[in-house]
């Protein structure tokens, strides 16, 4: 296919363009026809220079003269200037610590400028403005000497890179549409389905998106995009879910009495959403293939209580055929401190029952009952603890990465647990469930929220059970919006709780001061520095510590044990953190930059101090005053879980915020057309549509393409 040729077979790149684009992600033809526009200049609203006026943001296009770059007289800094001349008159432009920019320009060429409009003593100037090269002066402004031929109303705007300019972009597509490629693409989506839906044929919904005559064709041409992208990850979900539905596992039927003298064992009357979810378990147990199940729930709604209660009946369920010994359970969990935490409760959950349990972490192992004796656990080698495994003696093993290893094998691994299982990679996930020729029924389990229709794309492989109603009787956080002129408050209520022997969590957004020589350095607060100023400012009679993401995983344990044995009072750290950590005496959590964060981002961190009897609080501090950013936070004390706050997140604030795009791997398109739920589900149908008729796609060999190389770029972690 010609799209997939080298972009350079069409057009001569230079070495720093070439960086430039390989940063960008473009190396074929085609990933350069999908670098869409993040957005599109009108040139009806540019302004002529001679009207232009202070503080204003604004757009003029003009010839560029006076090029240079210079050090500032005092300062020393290195910056760029050039002056800006249309019909109308003249301005003078700066750019601080971007001397590269004089570099990139030439004179005498025309420009676009995009910026907000300063003055000093009283003569106008922009400082750090957006720039870019263009072939010509849009008709109506400046010089009228342009002609109105082939001048775009609409003109588009790529994202950039140094070295690759949006105008540059915009010639190299004009060229490759010019090159007659698109007439030879093929579109992979069926005809029919286009026409069902209203959807732009693939070479029209390039020219849309490219260069749209009107914003409705390009948001046509966005809608198809998005479409084609949700209902590849459909298919190929579908795709292996029936795969999956193809092979065998072991049916488990408990009977209701034996799982009800279980669960009665509760310190607690389970929830009406745990005893739902236990059913959706048991109801998937018995059918023949392997559960694929997605158990999803806010922090503390008590996952583990449902996830024992499937442990329970597979590791008292026999073997097939067999009048002795039992099925197997596999638990991950993404930390050592996790793993004991599980191994404990669990030890409590099956004592007095005969089922034997197994941990086995990066740094030791250990079996619960002991020989000597029996209330308690022993540590034992690793290699005695798999041998048990592999006899089948241990029908309950706990463990972390570890537990995936090849060395460890099962004798009639029945049910695999994945606990948090948004920290573990698709690989370590599907490793688990290699483990057996049968293959083992999957319970993953997490606390993210997100929205319905995120869950429904990525997860279309799962079926879904929600833990959306929390235990009764639980204290609800009282949560603040604080202004910065209510710090100092919010402090002195704090030293109350500290005083009190309670502990405080605070999160910020960045590990490190920010860089000042960095463009656009954001001044968010810094665990380093926040942690700093607590210390010899703020709370200088307590002990302060850190926690982020940068540090190894043996510094972060002996700062969380420091933290959990109360040794440490409060812990500054970023939002990275061990999730799923008990530190039931930390009551109080502030977090720097809330705007900064999703709501549900925000709903999770807070999550971490509501697992006590007492009081717990939550202090999201806002840096800016603006109502709309504190209005959109007010939503944090009214909410009843995250779900909807995820949504709330994803009808406000736009897909590009939710937390962790990045991590679904999904296009800013594809997020994007989440927001549509008619649309997700109908790639949903289709996708069905097709795979029931043709589960191989052997009559779509594009689909099939498509969905086999999807792989290298979409990650559902
Ligand atoms: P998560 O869903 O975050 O994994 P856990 O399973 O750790 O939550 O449960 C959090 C706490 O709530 C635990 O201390 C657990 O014992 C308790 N818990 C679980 N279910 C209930 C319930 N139905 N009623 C009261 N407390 C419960
Ligand atoms: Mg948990």
């Amino acid at each position: 296919m010609k799209e997939e040729a080298l972009l350079s077979s069409i057009q001569r790149i230079h070495p720093i363009q070439e960086k430039a684009l390989k940063k960008l992600g473009i190396k074929t033809i085609l990933d350069l026809l999908l670098h869409f526009p993040v957005r599109y200049g009108d040139t009806s609203t540019v302004n002529t220079i001679e009207s232009l006026r202070d503080k204003e943001s604004v757009v003029v296009f003009g010839k560029i003269s006076t090029l240079k770059t210079s050090k500032g007289f005092k300062s020393k800094i290195a910056m760029s200037e050039a002056t800006i001349t249309d019909d109308s008159g003249s301005i003078r432009a700066v750019w601080f610590h971007q001397p590269y920019i004089a570099k990139m320009l030439q004179a005498d060429s025309f420009v676009r400028v995009e910026g907000k409009v300063s003055s000093r003593n009283n003569v106008l100037y922009f400082s750090n403005p957006k720039i870019e090269t263009v072939s010509h002066v849009p008709i109506g402004v400046g010089d009228s000497l342009f002609s109105s031929e082939d001048v775009h109303v609409l003109y588009p705007v790529y994202p950039e890179s140094k070295g690759v300019t949006s105008n540059w972009i915009y010639h190299v597509v004009q060229k490759i549409f010019k090159s007659g490629i698109l007439d030879e693409m093929i579109d992979p989506i069926p005809v029919e389905m286009l026409a069902k839906y209203n959807l732009p044929s693939l070479k029209t919904a390039l020219i849309w998106i490219h260069t749209p005559q009107k914003l409705n064709d390009a948001e046509a041409a966005k809608k198809r995009f998005a479409f084609e992208e949700i209902f590849y990850i459909q298919l190929k979900k579908q795709k292996e879910k029936r795969e999956w539905k193809k092979l065998s596992a072991f049916v488990i039927e408990p009977d209701e009495r034996h799982m009800k003298l279980f669960t009665d064992k509760f310190p607690f009357p389970l929830t009406g959403a745990q005893k739902k979810s236990i059913d959706h378990v048991l109801s998937d147990f018995k059918k023949g293939y392997p559960m694929s199940r997605l158990l999803e729930g806010d922090v503390g709604s008590g996952k583990t209580a449902v996830a024992a209660s499937a442990v329970h009946a597979v590791a008292t369920t026999r073997p097939t055929g067999q009048t002795f010994g039992n099925l197997q359970v596999a638990y991950m969990v993404p930390t050592e401190i996790l793993a004991q935490q599980h191994f404990e409760s669990f030890i409590k959950y099956f004592f007095g029952s005969g089922i034997q349990i197994g941990l086995i972490t990066g740094s030791g192992c250990r079996k619960f009952p002991s020989k000597i004796n029996p209330e308690g656990w022993t540590d034992v080698s690793r290699a005695q603890l798999l041998k048990w495994v592999a006899n089948g003696e241990i029908p309950v093993l706990i463990g972390t990465h570890a537990l995936i290893q090849k060395s460890v094998k099962f004798k009639h691994l029945a049910l695999a647990i994945i606990d948090e299982q948004h920290r573990f990679g698709t690989l370590q996930r599907q490793s688990l469930r290699e483990k057996d020729t049968i293959a083992p029924h999957l319970l993953s389990m997490t606390a993210t929220p997100i929205p319905r229709t995120l869950a429904l794309t990525i997860y279309g492989d799962l079926d879904l059970s929600l833990l959306d109603e929390m235990p009764i009787g639980r204290k609800p956080i009282i949560t603040d919006i604080v202004l910065p002129n209510g710090r100092d408050a919010v402090y002195a209520k704090i030293k109350t709780e500290l005083r009190a022997g309670r502990q405080l969590y605070i999160i910020c957004p960045r590990i490190n001061e920010p860089d000042p020589d960095k463009e656009r350095a954001i001044a968010a607060k810094s665990v380093k520095e926040e942690a700093k100023r607590i210390q010899t400012e703020i709370f200088p009679e307590y002990s302060v510590d850190i926690l982020h993401s940068k540090m190894t995983p043996k510094e972060k344990e002996r700062v969380m044990d420091a933290f959990k044995d109360h040794k440490v009072d409060i812990l500054v750290a970023t939002s990275v953190v061990e999730v799923g950590v008990n530190v039931p005496n930390a009551t109080v959590i502030i977090i720097e930059g809330g705007e900064r964060f999703g709501l549900a981002q925000l709903h999770q961190l807070r999550g971490r101090v509501i697992r006590s009897s007492h009081q717990a609080y939550c202090y999201v501090f806002a840096e800016t005053k603006s109502k709309k950013s504190v209005d959109r936070l007010q939503a944090l004390k009214k909410a009843a879980n995250g779900f909807e706050l995820a949504e709330y997140d994803l009808a406000q604030r736009g897909s590009g915020e939710l937390a962790g795009r990045k991590q679904w791997g999904l296009s800013d398109i594809g997020m994007e057309g989440i927001r549509n739920i008619k649309m997700v589900e109908a790639a949903r149908i289709e996708a069905g549509r097709i795979i029931e008729r043709d589960p191989t796609l052997k009559d779509y060999p594009l689909l099939h393409y498509k969905i086999a190389h999807q792989d290298q770029n979409i990650h559902f972690e």
